[in-house]
């Protein structure tokens, strides 16, 4: 018997530790999810990353139980929690696919001295990129640092093909039930299923998607029957619905990305016009920055606490106050950063056009902390994932791997008339704004006014801050 020790790989398809979990015990394994006891402790609990967990783990229960299986749920330290179950259960081996991350990478350092100890094999896959990031490497064997140079190596090279036999444990009508896999399962404890109240948070206020694998699954079917072709043309646009939002599948591993990069092969292939193929490539490049920044993380762990370019190690960025408050709450009177900020509110995710517009403007326009943003951003997406975030918020600080230049600070006003041109993202989340005409949401008001009754001024004046990041920047890059 094996047990399979679920993590952020929350589907039953294209999962490399379970087919091989299932492969090489004849189907006798037992399926784990370990809820850490962080509860409401963590700065990063929030209602839509806990709904998307709570979500994905019902939806894969569902799933296991429809193949007459059963995911046992535990809470606490991982390693206790496995040590624990591997004793009850006898399971000669623990599987499981490894994480990028520093502290996942640690907390599998434990568990395998634990298993060790025991006397447990452990095998460990890697899942959470399409291409392993120690595989892309300069032809002398070096991490690229520039995303272009790791785009043409990452595409020269094979990406495994996904593996979409079913999964297949051992039947609920074994012969001998008492020691089939099943009557263990059976047996064993396990916790029910963890809703929001569990952490102390309500979401019922919020725009949610349905979460886990038989929902990634439709909207990649979805996004594949048509929208990809139009994706390059309309990725920019907040106000129109162009992208996938498959993030969220791929931080959970609702989805696999190795299937991802063979629909997008499959529809380059299909379109039968350079146009139509542009769609396509373009989406793969997208994923191409995801495995970019998974690669930086797990080259170096280091930018989860500082910049990944040194010169820029000794910032003076403002820390937190009323200014990081009013952007929080999307009352900046900058209306597509408050457009921005109220959609994450309401939806738990933002479009990636005006995330790079409200990261810009929180560190060059308001000088606060990248990393104050990266964690309200963890806290309140549903697709916060820790390489993509820091990776975003880093280029958007102009400190990161392959950052937008630090003198190249994006006017938001101009943002607006240029991908928002008839305002209607911002109207969409800004009601106070609705009857404002379009022009007049792409421009400063005078000092001190309002562009709408119960609209706040204009937090900052845009050309003023920009001069002063400019010359903070300065200070530390001469
Ligand atoms: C400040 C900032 C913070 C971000 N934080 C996150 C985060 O926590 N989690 C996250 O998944 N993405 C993050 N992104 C990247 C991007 O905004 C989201 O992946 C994208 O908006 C998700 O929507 P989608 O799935 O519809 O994207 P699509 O446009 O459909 O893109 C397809 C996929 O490609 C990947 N992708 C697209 N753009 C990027 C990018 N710039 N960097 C890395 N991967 C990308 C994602 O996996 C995405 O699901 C951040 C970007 C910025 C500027």
């Amino acid at each position: 018997m094996i047990l399979h020790w679920f993590r952020r790989d929350l589907r039953i398809e294209d999962n490399p530790a379970l087919a091989a979990a299932c492969r090489e015990s004849g189907g006798r394994v037992v399926p784990v999810f370990i809820l850490s006891d962080w509860r409401g402790a963590h700065p990063w609990t929030g209602p839509a990353r806990q709904s998307a967990l709570c979500g994905s783990l019902r939806a894969l229960s569902e799933e296991l139980e429809k193949i007459g299986s059963r995911l046992i749920l535990r809470r606490g330290d991982a390693v206790e929690e496995l040590e624990r179950l591997l004793a009850e259960t006898r399971a000669e081996a623990l599987y499981f696919n490894r994480s990028l991350d520093p502290a996942g990478r640690a907390l599998e350092t434990r568990v395998e001295a634990m298993a060790r100890q025991l006397g447990v094999r452990v095998r460990s896959f890697h899942d959470v990129t399409a291409l392993a990031p120690d595989a892309v490497l300069t032809q002398t064997g070096q991490p690229f640092r520039v995303f272009t140079p790791f785009s043409r190596a990452w595409v020269k090279l094979p990406v495994p093909a996904p593996d979409l036999r079913p999964f297949q444990p051992v039947p609920f009508a074994a012969k001998n039930r008492a020691r089939s896999a099943r009557s263990t399962l059976v047996q064993l404890p396990s916790l029910p299923l963890p809703t929001l109240a569990d952490w102390g948070l309500d979401a019922s206020s919020m725009r949610l998607p349905d979460f886990g694998e038989p929902a990634a699954r439709r909207r990649m079917e979805a996004f594949f029957s048509g929208p990809v072709f139009r994706y390059a043309a309309e990725r920019d646009l907040p106000a129109v619905d162009a992208t996938s939002r498959l993030s969220v599948d791929l931080r959970w591993g609702t989805l696999s990305p190795r299937l991802l990069v063979q629909r997008c092969h499959a529809a380059i292939a299909s379109a039968k016009s350079t146009a139509l193929r542009d769609g396509p490539r373009k989406f793969l490049s997208e994923l191409i920055w995801r495995e970019f920044y998974m690669a930086i993380l797990w080259h170096w762990p280091e930018v989860l606490e500082h910049e990944f370019q040194p010169r820029f190690r000794g910032m003076q960025w403002q820390q937190s106050g009323a200014k990081f408050q009013r952007w929080g709450e999307g009352t900046t009177g900058f209306p597509i950063v408050d457009a921005g900020m109220r959609q994450l509110a309401a939806t738990g995710w933002m479009h990636n056009r005006v995330r790079m517009i409200v990261a810009m403007f929180l560190t060059k326009d308001l000088h606060l902390d990248w990393r104050l943003g990266e964690a309200f951003f963890m806290q309140h997406l549903a697709d916060g994932e820790i390489a993509s975030n820091n990776g975003g918020w880093q280029w958007s600080a102009g400190t990161g791997a392959d950052a937008a230049p630090y003198f190249r600070i994006q006017n938001p006003w101009t943002q607006s008339a240029r991908f928002d041109p008839e305002g209607d993202y911002i109207q969409r989340w800004v009601p106070e704004l609705r009857e404002v005409p379009a022009r007049a949401l792409a421009r400063p008001p005078a000092a001190g006014k309002s562009l709408a009754p119960g609209y706040p001024p204009a937090l900052i004046n845009h050309a003023q801050e920009r001069e002063i990041a400019l010359a903070l920047y300065r200070r530390v890059s001469s």
